[in-house]
């Protein structure tokens, strides 16, 4: 087997482009602390978003960006009539390590809602049954491409005076009947790390509906320093450097081709995989411009008469690299063992254990989809 294909493939531009965008800070010796590159992407990015300027701030990583809105909103410091902190956060255990970290890691307790089965997004009929007493906010996670029901969740936020902050790390340039996935909720976290639609090497940035948290943003990614001689917060460090921003500046200026070129790959698949028996597709939603980050397929051993398992294994031997992605819950992970039970999220647990997303980047060629196409097809044909 020579040829092998990975998962994905990080988007660069041409080096020549990459050079000429940094070749400034050679006379500049500007390397970071919200440069001249820094404040350029920025600016490129609410652009593209359609946004304003001072309703998105960068940083160094998606995570941190959680943690720090997590921070700047001060979940988990008001107290209820009882006199108890309100530390609960509903969110879904159908996402990357980040969301529930993010939660616990910043002394909040995270209240696990079960997903819809069809996009993978947290069910927001099952999130008010959830909600106490204790409860400041809401975190869901946009996955794949596909986003949450934005309306409904934000209907039920504002009903009983919670918080939402979207973990948006999936669906940049996702919009909703034009609107960006950047406006909807309080805060919406974006990552930009290498395997994202967009990335900036290691990155991420935090889009906001409140002005005002700009600054406090800004101070909780600085240490807390609000002044020359000044700190009020205990703040970390979550900056993002000016080599990262320049490759953003650089990916920004071709990611509609790309996501252009993944909207390709992923009819390819559509064509091949449609209709194939005990193969779920993701079913694109009405109204929603997908970026195409990922391409899913789940598999109901019933139907299709071989396990998510036997695919995987199936085309690592011809070299392909498939990825369990979520899998497992994050409910479920060794870390937390004991705290939650991944039985009260049932269609969460089905899915992950039968979900496989399918190698996506904006360079996968088609005749590549073909080969992978092959290969499930077989197992699902072999195995009847
Ligand atoms: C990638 C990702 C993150 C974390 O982003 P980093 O930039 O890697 O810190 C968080 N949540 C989800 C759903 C992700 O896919």
């Amino acid at each position: 087997m020579e040829k092998r294909i990975l998962v994905t493939r990080s988007s660069m531009p041409e080096i020549d482009e990459y050079v000429e965008e940094i070749r400034e800070m050679w006379d500049t010796h500007w390397l970071t602390n919200m440069g001249p590159k820094h404040k350029q992407l920025e600016s490129d990015l609410a652009d593209y978003l359609g946004i304003d300027k001072d309703k998105i701030t960068l940083f160094v990583n998606g995570h941190l960006a959680l943690e720090c809105i997590i921070e700047a909103l001060e979940l988990g410091k008001e107290l209820n009539a009882e006199g108890e902190y309100k530390d609960e956060v509903i969110t879904t255990p159908f996402t990357f390590a980040s969301t529930t970290h993010a939660i616990v890691r910043k002394g909040l307790k995270p209240v696990f809602c079960d997903i819809k089965a069809d996009d993978f997004t947290i069910d927001a009929d099952k999130i008010e049954k959830l909600i106490t007493d204790r409860t400041c906010a809401i975190l869901p996670v946009h996955v794949y491409g596909n986003l949450c029901d934005v309306d409904k969740i934000q209907e039920i936020a504002d009903k009983h005076g919670l918080r939402v902050i979207y973990d948006a790390a999936h669906a940049f340039a996702v919009e909703k009947n034009g609107v960006s996935s950047a406006c909807f909720g309080d805060a919406a976290m974006y990552s930009f790390h290498a395997t994202k639609v967009f990335n900036t090497i290691e990155g991420g940035a935090v889009c906001f509906k409140d002005s005002v948290l700009k600054i406090r943003l800004n101070q909780w990614k600085n240490f807390g320093i609000t002044g020359l001689e000044t700190t009020e917060f205990i703040g970390g460090n979550a900056k993002m450097n000016e080599f990262a921003a320049a490759m953003g500046i650089c990916n920004l200026r071709h990611l509609d081709d790309e996501i252009a070129k993944r909207e390709r790959v992923a009819k390819a698949y559509m064509e091949r995989l449609g209709g194939l028996k005990g193969i779920q597709l993701n079913a694109f939603q009405e109204g929603v411009k997908s970026n195409y980050a990922y391409f899913p397929i789940v598999v109901d051993e019933t139907a299709a008469g071989c396990t998510r398992d036997d695919i995987y294994t199936a085309l690592a031997e011809q070299g392909i690299r498939a990825r369990k992605y979520f899998y497992p819950l994050t409910s479920t992970y060794q870390c937390y063992a004991g705290k939650f039970d991944a039985d009260k999220t049932p269609i969460a647990l089905k899915i992950s254990e039968r979900v496989l997303t399918l190698p996506m980047y904006a360079d996968l060629g088609l005749d590549d989809v073909e080969s992978i196409c092959d290969v499930v097809v077989k197992c699902v044909k072999e195995n009847r």
